[in-house]
C-alpha cells in the first residue's frame, strides 16, 4: 500500500500533489477527479490515487487494466492558470513522468522512452520496447474556456508477466517496471518504491508544468524521448489504416509528421489516430 505520511510530508509544498486524495478501490481515478474540480475550494494539483481501477480508462473508451496496489494509478487536476498552453500539456506530463520514473532507480535511467502521442516505454528502442504506462488527457471547457484539465496516469511497477494485459498486433508489448529490471538481470537491484514513484512523480510534473518550463525546451525533451520518430508506421482511424509511412518529427502542436513512400506529408492530430509499427 502507499505510505499516505510519507506522501503528505514530501508533497506538502509541492504545486502538484499538496493535496492526496487516495482510495483503496475505485471505478476510475478520472470521475473522481472531474468531480473534486468542481467543488469550491479544490486546489490545482491535487492528486486523486487508487491502489486498484475496475472501470480504468484508456483512450477512446479502451481499459487499463492493473491488479491492486502493483501500479501507479492516478489523476491529476490542472485548473487555470496553467502555465503551459494545452497543447503542449500532453508533451510535459509525459515527459514529466518519463523523467519521474528514471529518477527512481538507476538502472532505469536511459531506459525511458515515449510513442506518440501517449504511451510510456520502457527499453532501448522501439524494437524492443515494452509498454509501461499510458497518459490520458481530459479537458473540460465551460463559458469562459478551459475549465480545467485532468492527467491519468497508469505506471506499471510490480506487476509479473503473468499479471499485463495481451500484447496487441503493431503495439509495444505491456511490461512493467519490475518486470524489465529482472530482465535485465537487475532483479538484486534496489526494490522499486511506489511511494517513492509517486513523489518523484509529482516534483516532475510541478517542474514541468511551472512558468519556468520553456516551451521549445519541453519540445525538444518530448522529440529525444519519442522513440517512433524514425521508424515505419501505419496510422489508424476507427480500426481502419488511413495513412503509412515513415514517422519524422512532431511539431509544436503536438502534431505527428509522417510521410509516405511518395514522399508526401501528413500531419496526426493525438485525438483522431493511433500509431501502429509497421
Ligand atoms: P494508442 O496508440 O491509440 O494510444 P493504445 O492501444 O496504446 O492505443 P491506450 O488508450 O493508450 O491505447 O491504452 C489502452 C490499451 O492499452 C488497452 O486497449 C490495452 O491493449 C493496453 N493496456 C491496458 N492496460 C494496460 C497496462 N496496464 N499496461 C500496458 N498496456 C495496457
Amino acid at each position: 500500500m502507499l505510505n499516505l505520511h510519507r506522501l503528505a510530508h514530501a508533497l506538502s509544498d509541492c504545486a502538484i500533489g499538496h493535496t492526496i486524495d487516495y482510495h483503496h478501490t475505485v471505478p476510475s481515478t478520472m470521475p473522481i477527479a472531474h468531480e473534486l474540480a468542481r467543488q469550491p475550494g479544490t486546489r490545482s494539483g491535487t492528486v486523486v490515487v487508487a491502489e486498484a481501477q475496475t472501470a480504468g480508462r484508456g483512450r477512446q473508451s479502451r481499459r487499463w487494466e492493473a491488479p491492486p496496489a502493483q501500479a501507479l494509478l492516478v489523476s491529476v487536476l490542472l485548473q487555470p492558470p496553467i502555465h503551459v498552453p494545452v497543447g503542449q500539456l500532453p508533451m510535459a506530463v509525459g515527459v514529466a513522468a518519463a523523467a519521474a520514473i528514471e529518477s527512481s532507480q538507476p538502472r532505469l535511467a536511459g531506459h525511458l522512452g515515449l510513442k506518440w502521442p501517449n504511451d510510456l516505454l520502457v527499453g532501448t528502442c522501439m524494437a524492443d520496447a515494452g509498454k509501461v504506462g499510458g497518459i490520458l488527457m481530459e479537458a473540460r471547457f465551460d463559458g469562459g474556456g478551459l475549465a480545467h484539465m485532468v492527467a491519468g496516469i497508469g505506471i506499471n511497477v510490480h506487476q509479473h508477466a503473468a499479471d499485463l494485459p495481451a500484447p496487441q498486433p503493431g503495439a509495444p508489448p505491456p511490461a512493467s517496471l519490475d518486470h524489465f529490471l529482472e530482465r535485465q538481470g537487475c532483479g538484486e537491484a534496489a526494490p522499486l518504491d511506489r511511494t517513492a514513484l509517486l513523489i518523484a512523480l509529482c516534483r516532475s510534473l510541478a517542474l514541468h508544468v511551472s512558468p519556468a518550463m520553456n516551451g521549445s525546451e519541453l519540445l525538444m525533451r518530448w522529440r529525444q524521448r519519442l522513440w517512433i520518430l524514425g521508424e515505419h508506421v501505419c496510422l489508424y482511424e476507427r480500426g481502419e489504416v488511413v495513412w503509412s509511412g515513415r514517422a519524422v518529427d512532431v511539431d509544436a502542436d503536438g502534431q505527428l509528421v509522417v510521410v509516405n513512400g511518395a514522399g508526401e506529408a501528413r500531419r496526426f492530430l493525438a485525438g483522431d489516430v493511433s500509431v501502429r509499427s509497421t
